[in-house]
């Protein structure tokens, strides 16, 4: 069935059954560690007025960081758009990182928390943020009591004066990643994707414009600030410009977090980053992007993993996790699983997703495929859903359609 706990039903869960967490905390840089490293210098002179917001902007512009979480939105601009509406304003993290095969944020957040703090407490500070809820995966315990400790570390040090961090834990519903949704998950109530416009830049969470940002986003700022942004745009290749974090998964040797060029094509990621594909392997597919950014055939390897380049092929790089499929996997039932992933998660406000999600794994589930009916179904849920899940959840389903013919004889 699907869940729809909100944040405050299951923190009173948690203290009636006196749950308590003990995860095993990695070792990481803590604040002592990051400050001795000239942490901190950056968000201290620009709460001492030696920087303004315009010149941070411009930095981030030039070096061309966008919004790792997946929609991949210019993120000088969006400082820009939402300093320009009256305050007060808020600001939000999502650190939900649910999409199927993404890890990259807890890596970050396991090992150089501060990091992304201080690009948290900057961003917040350029943009003219009061507050800033920091909405987490619950599925990540070592991650809230490593943020739980840093941040008091923080309060004591004088340092969140400006925007105090208030950290919020998820539920475990994919749908609270989508960020209206995630909005009013914070505000307490079910996490139902809104309407938009408004958006939430101008009207966001408790109707204040908001600033949204991913984990992995701020964790760029100081060292793109501190290194110039020649240094992060200069990096890429095939037209992409600056660092992704690929969270690979999969048939290959060697998976994990790779820092590598945007822009990079699966077979290079694979050849260069992961030490070639698993033993007794070959590759045959690839999800460039999660659960909702298609799939596409071995063939089709040599395309840049960069925002915007898959469009044309129905797919998307999203929060570039890449899943590696190989001649022993079968992509008919992969895109299943997928389907039923979505139809789990639907949030069930829309019909054309609720029952699209639905019908379609009843009819994936046939031997034989309804290739005319399934393109149809698919192209109402891409037209006539509310939000992203609804939109993306045929990809995979299309991909197979189109590029894997051999699949559905
Ligand atoms: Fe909910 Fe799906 Fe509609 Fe999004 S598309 S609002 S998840 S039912």
């Amino acid at each position: 069935g699907h869940r729809h706990i909100d944040n405050a039903t299951v923190e009173n869960l948690s203290a009636a059954v006196g749950e308590d967490h003990h995860p095993e905390i990695p070792s990481y840089k803590d604040l002592d560690a990051y400050s001795s490293d000239d942490g901190y210098a950056l968000l201290r002179s620009c709460l001492a007025g030696e920087r303004t917001p315009e010149s941070l902007v411009e930095a981030l512009s030039h070096a061309g960081l966008r919004g790792l979480g997946g929609a991949g939105f210019p993120t000088g601009k969006k400082w820009e758009i939402v300093r320009g509406f009256p305050g007060p304003r808020l600001m939000t993290i999502n650190g939900d990182e649910g999409e199927p095969g993404t890890f990259k944020d807890r890596h970050y957040l396991e090992s150089d928390p501060h990091r992304f703090l201080e690009g948290a407490l900057i961003a917040a500070w350029a943009v003219g943020c009061e507050r800033c809820y920091i909405y987490m995966r619950d599925e990540y315990p070592a991650v809230l009591e490593i943020l739980r400790r840093e941040i008091a570390k923080l309060e004591a040090a004088g340092l969140t004066k400006h925007c105090p961090l208030e950290l919020r834990r998820g539920a475990g519903a994919y749908i609270c990643g989508e960020e209206s949704a995630m909005l009013e998950s914070i505000e307490g109530k079910r996490g139902l994707p809104r309407h938009r416009p408004p958006y939430i830049a101008e009207v966001g969470l408790f109707g204040k414009p908001t600033l949204n940002q991913n984990v992995e986003t701020v964790y760029w700022v100081r060292d793109i600030v501190e290194k110039g942004a020649e240094w992060f745009a200069a990096e890429g290749r095939n037209g992409g410009k600056g660092l992704r974090s690929y969270s690979v998964s999969g048939r290959v040797k060697s998976p994990g977090v790779k820092l590598a060029p945007a822009g990079i094509t699966v077979q290079e990621l694979i050849d260069e980053f992961c030490d070639g594909m698993a033993e007794g392997h070959a590759f045959h597919a690839y999800l460039p992007g999660g659960a909702s950014g298609g799939i596409l055939p071995a063939a089709m390897g040599d395309l840049p993993l960069e925002f915007g380049a898959l469009d044309k092929f129905g797919c998307f790089v999203g929060s570039h996790a890449v899943v590696i499929l190989s001649d022993k996997d079968d992509v008919k039932a992969a895109a299943l699983n997928l389907m039923r992933f979505f139809e789990e998660e639907s949030c069930g406000q829309c019909t054309p997703c609720r029952n699209g999600t639905e019908k379609a794994v009843k009819l994936m589930s046939e031997k034989s495929w309804d290739a005319p009916l399934l393109e149809e179904l698919c192209h109402v849920m891409r037209d006539a859903s509310i939000c992203g899940l609804g939109q993306a959840a045929p990809n995979p389903l299309t991909s197979v359609l189109k590029y894997f013919p051999e699949a559905l004889k």
